[in-house]
């Protein structure tokens, strides 16, 4: 059995991990409780998410794995990007970062096409590490639709869905599409491969 330590403090992404990774025999422990966020300082997803995992290797001894992920907007130049979490300020609530894209958005001609990228980092005490990356395609809406998920779900509708928000998505509707759902599956395949 493998073990790795989790850099997220999320238990839905924890869950989400367990459920893909353990029939692989890994063993995932979440992060200790006293081990600080790390400050996302990286310029992309890839060094925010290397950050996260070796900081966590330092403090631990474990080998880690952490993700990162953004919503990449062609007609904004693929903001938020890796600002995703704080494109409306740094203690911007969900919502607050929905009506930004929205308005940012007016007046910008149809598609308007964009792509969340989950990139997850695999780091090990002798210092090597890897990275796997999700990509999800499709479209930002004009207005809010559904009431599951979190973050952008309710105005980005995936091109391999039926035109429904990813928050009108079950979750495991919404886990067998999404970038975090394909990062992980290539992780699984990765980490069967070592
Ligand atoms: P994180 O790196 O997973 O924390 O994601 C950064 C930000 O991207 C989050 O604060 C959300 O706003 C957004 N985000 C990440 N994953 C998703 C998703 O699956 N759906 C919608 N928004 C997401």
């Amino acid at each position: 059995m493998t073990t790795f330590v989790l850099a997220t403090a999320n238990p839905h992404k924890a869950e989400e991990m367990r459920a893909v990774l353990s029939p692989l025999g890994v063993d995932l422990l979440d992060r200790p409780e006293d081990v600080a966020d790390v400050d996302e300082t990286g310029a992309t997803l890839e060094e925010n998410a290397l950050l996260k995992a070796r900081a966590l290797v330092e403090t631990t001894g474990w080998p880690a794995i952490a993700d990162d992920t953004g919503l990449f907007v062609d007609a904004l130049d693929g903001r938020p990007g890796v600002r995703s979490a704080r494109y409306a300020g740094e203690a911007a609530s969900y919502d607050d970062n929905v009506t930004k894209l929205l308005n940012e958005l007016e007046g910008v001609a149809e598609p308007r096409t964009a792509r969340f990228i989950t990139v997850i980092a695999v780091a090990f005490p002798d210092g090597t590490a890897f990275c796997v990356e999700g990509e999800l395609d499709g479209l930002i809406t004009h207005a809010r639709a559904g009431d599951q998920g979190f973050g952008y779900d309710p105005v980005f509708v995936p091109h391999d869905a039926d035109g429904r928000t990813l928050a009108q998505l079950s979750p495991p509707e919404k886990n067998d599409l999404s970038h975090r759902g394909r990062a992980l599956r290539a992780l699984s395949v990765e980490l069967a491969q070592r």
